[in-house]
């Protein structure tokens, strides 16, 4: 029996699959005197009873790259340990019974070519010589990804803790952690209490699965996830079943499958999934599985039996449910909390914790032990969520809708319908009354785009790969904010004021464009982390020598703000405060827009008095005003900044002034379009943590002749002196049907060289756009872009497109109606 510790440079909470694979990895990056707990049995929590399919495309880049690292792991982990983790890579097929699925699979096909992992697209027939004991009548076409596989999930988590102890971990099993201590002076994690004893640490990774959400609540961190009921069958031995069957995800009927023993294993994803422990997790929940719910799962037994006739007389072993934590978005948690320094989470991993076990503990681990994520993992962070999320019954509500989602299909600009509305602006029945058809974004309701009634347009989104019902409602937006001026209410964008003595440094050590300028200027800028990439994109405004105004994306409310309040320097006076509710936001843009407000105040608008780049308040239809002089779309223009009880008044005065200007409502998808069309980036598409702005385009930001020290320089400027191995460019393609969506992937003289991270149309140009990285390892300079000939693959057809550093878009240029 090994000695209980009483201090642990780490303890990792949970010995599921993630919590080993984490104590694993962290001992591999030298953190050996990590501790693991585990309050009853390793593997005892969801982990022992998942099927064990390991998939790896997922819509980002990097969620891939990080399930790809899983298989690379269980490649090589039996032989590292000595212990068997039944893995095998068998192949995956993905099966597509109409046309819309066939699209989609197409695109996920293109998708995995962009990002370097094999996927091939078969014929029926070729589909059923993988899988003979398929039916293939409906089938209109399939896809296989010979290197996506299957694990015995206790066994690879077994040898995942193996691994670990040889490498230095103490696993105690039969120890919960009852109580996390947090110093109140300091903030600091001192340790954790168990039944066996006190140990001390400052780092708890708390892995502990469907747990987490009650654990963390004990230290204010707030994980949204809930349990959920998973169900799979598995029959007796079947003939023709053979141990090398790939794994089958068969979406249209609901259901995925794998070999086992000879049999077959049969799950699926229903539209009206079971939510489990609404009242918590009872006690003593160890090696437990719930009462099969054969009524439930009756809705598959049809659709099985069709595609695998053999079903019908197969002897059945078991129906197993288990509970497993789900999210509200589909993915998982992982990363440090917003809210308790030294205090790690990895979970709520959607029924596919075996897939990314391997590599989401090696990110963890790294986040654990470098303060950073290996690589850009906003799909996944932690920081995605708000305050929308602190609501249980919310999160069910939503994290439901996600369950019963996971087999349909996804479609381009898809919104969740549940838990709406929460967050309002005060336009809200003012907008919905004129037609807007809303979107949502961490709570908030946002006119996405509006219908004219009077046409016949219903505002209700009616989701395609084509030309969706929203396009003709979008290019008129658009060309009204080219040609007149648009309004729109953009009151859900975070924003937050800095105050104190020293905020004019301490903003400019963390920002990479000069922000200490003279009181009411604005600054576009980036944050940038010591490897120089972007982690903030933002707009900050001066307004005193005491008191800055940030403005950020409605997304990025609690990442930036979390990452401001850390990033500032120890000691240096600036306080941080969130003013988001409180303060609305109108953008009025377009070449009418100074007619229009200049009827609205006696404050000068000219261009000398208000050149771009300043700030100003001042008094709109007689309320305050901080206006902006800034734009997202190309277009003159001005962000109203003001308190929300006037948002109103301003509204209708401003609606009022503009009508014989033309003004109309505009909502977030022409914002999009016109921003694809004057090459504005995208944070968390075309630029994050693993780009920085010599690679995005943006050096011009950066004050590098300023000799001010800032977080990121050095990176940034040992970059300039090497050149870039890669250049955010864009792309237009001649054909105006060509749909682009991002993830298509960049050929330049025929070689792979990158995907787009955004896609679009521009209603002005008439053409295609998109956004992408080219690459080269030995280099890329804005000749070598230029010099290129270009395809882009498409729904896994390639198209020939031309590459632009400059923006396609001029306000003088001449115009192409679409
Ligand atoms: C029916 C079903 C089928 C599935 N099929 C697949 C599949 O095919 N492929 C796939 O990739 N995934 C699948 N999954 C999902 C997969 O099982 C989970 O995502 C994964 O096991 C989650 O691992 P975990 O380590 O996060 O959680 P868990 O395995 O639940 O581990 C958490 C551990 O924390 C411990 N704990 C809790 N509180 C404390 C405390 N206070 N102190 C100490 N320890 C504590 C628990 O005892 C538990 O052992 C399936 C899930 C289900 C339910």
């Amino acid at each position: 029996m090994q000695d209980f510790p009483t201090t642990a440079r780490a303890i990792v909470i949970g010995g599921g699959i993630i919590g080993c694979s984490t104590a694993y990895h962290l001992a591999k990056l030298g953190w050996t005197d990590t501790v693991l707990l585990e309050r009853s049995k390793l593997t005892s929590g969801t982990t022992f009873h998942a099927a064990g399919l390991v998939g790896q495309l997922r819509t980002s880049a990097n969620i891939t790259q990080l399930l790809g690292y899983s298989v690379d792991l269980y490649n090589r982990l039996e032989a590292e340990t000595g212990v068997a983790s039944g893995w095998k890579m068998n192949g995956g097929l993905r099966l597509a019974c109409n046309a819309d699925r066939w699209t989609e699979v197409r695109r996920q096909a293109t998708t995995a070519h962009s990002f370097g992992l094999e996927m091939h697209l078969l014929t029926p027939k070729e589909a059923q010589a993988l899988w003979p004991l398929m039916n293939i009548d409906d089938l209109v076409g399939a896809a296989f990804l010979p290197t996506d596989g299957q694990a015995n999930p206790s066994d690879i988590t077994q040898s995942l803790a193996k691994g670990a102890r040889m490498a230095g971990v103490r696993i105690h099993e039969d120890t919960p952690v009852t109580r996390i201590c947090v110093d109140g002076a300091t903030g600091r994690i001192t340790g954790v209490h168990t039944p066996r004893g006190f140990i001390e640490c400052d780092v708890v990774v708390c892995c502990a699965g469907q747990w987490t959400r009650a654990i963390a609540a004990t230290v204010g961190v707030n994980v949204p996830l809930v349990s959920v009921e998973h169900q799979y069958l598995i029959t007796e031995p079947i003939p023709g079943v053979t141990s090398n069957l790939p794994t089958l995800r068969d979406p249209d009927r609901l259901t995925y499958w794998k070999e086992e023993v000879g049999g077959l294993v049969m799950g699926g994803y229903e539209p009206n999934p079971v939510p489990w422990a609404v009242k918590g997790i009872p006690e003593g929940h160890s090696f437990q599985l719930l009462n099969s719910n054969f009524d439930h799962f009756e809705q598959f037994m049809g659709q099985a039996i069709s595609r695998v006739p053999a079903m019908e007389t197969a002897g059945i072993k078991q129906l197993l449910n288990g509970p497993e934590s789900f999210t509200p978005d589909g993915n998982f948690i992982l990363g440090e909390a917003p809210e308790q320094r030294g205090f790690f989470v990895g979970a709520g991993f959607n029924a596919f914790g075996i897939a990314s076990g391997g590599g989401a503990g090696m990110a963890l681990a790294e986040w654990v032990a470098n303060g950073e994520p290996p690589f850009d993992l906003w799909p996944v962070d932690i920081r995605r969520f708000g305050r929308v999320h602190q609501s249980t019954g919310w999160v069910r509500n939503r994290t439901l809708e996600a369950y019963g989602k996971h087999y349909t299909i996804a479609w381009p600009a898809e919104e969740y319908r549940s838990g709406r509305p929460i967050r309002r602006s005060p336009l809200y029945h003012l907008l919905k009354a004129q037609g807007a058809c809303f979107g949502e974004k961490l709570g908030w309701e946002r006119p996405n785009w509006f219908a004219d009634a009077a046409a016949g347009e219903v505002p209700q989104d009616r989701y395609s790969f084509e030309r969706p019902n929203w396009w003709a409602a979008v290019a008129r937006e658009h060309q009204a904010c080219r040609n007149a001026a648009v309004l729109i209410d953009q009151t859900s964008f975070a924003k937050f004021r800095v105050c104190g003595s020293d905020v004019g440094f301490a903003l400019n050590q963390i920002c990479a464009n000069n922000v200490d300028r003279p009181f009411g200027s604005l600054s576009y800028t980036q944050m940038l982390n010591r490897k120089g990439g972007i982690e903030c994109d933002l707009t900050v405004v001066r307004l005193s020598r005491d008191e800055y105004y940030i403005v950020t994306g409605t997304g990025f409310a609690t990442h930036d703000f979390n990452w401001i309040a850390r990033n500032i320097a120890p000691h240096t006076d600036a306080r941080i405060v969130d003013v988001t509710s409180g303060t609305a936001v109108l953008s009025l843009m377009g070449p009418k827009a100074r007619v229009i407000l200049s009827r609205l105040t006696e404050d000068d608008l000219t261009n000398t008095a208000f050149p771009f780049g300043a700030a100003r308040w001042i008094s709109v239809a007689h309320c305050p005003v901080l206006a902006l002089r800034v734009t997202y779309v190309g277009e003159l223009g001005w962000e109203l900044h003001m308190p929300t009880d006037v948002a109103v008044t301003v509204y209708e005065a401003l609606m009022a002034a503009g009508a014989d200007q033309g003004l109309v409502n505009a909502g977030y998808r022409a914002i999009e379009t016109l921003r694809l069309e004057k090459g504005f980036r995208a944070w968390g598409a075309d630029i994050g943590p693993d780009h920085t702005p010599l690679e995005a385009g943006l050096g011009g930001f950066v004050k590098f002749a300023s000799g001010i020290e800032f977080t990121g320089r050095d990176a940034l400027l040992a970059q300039r002196e090497a050149g870039v191995k890669k250049l955010l460019a864009g792309f237009t393609v001649d054909d105006p049907a060509v749909v682009l969506l991002g993830r298509e992937t960049i050929y330049r003289n025929g070689k792979r060289v990158g995907w787009l991270s955004s896609g679009g149309f521009g209603h002005t140009l008439g053409v295609p756009i998109g956004y992408g990285y080219v690459r080269h390892p030995d280099g890329v300079t804005a000749e070598y872009v230029m010099a290129g000939r270009y395809e882009l693959e498409v729904a896994s057809v390639r198209v020939p497109a031309q590459a632009h550093l400059t923006p396609l878009y001029d306000p003088k240029m001449e115009r192409v109606k679409a």
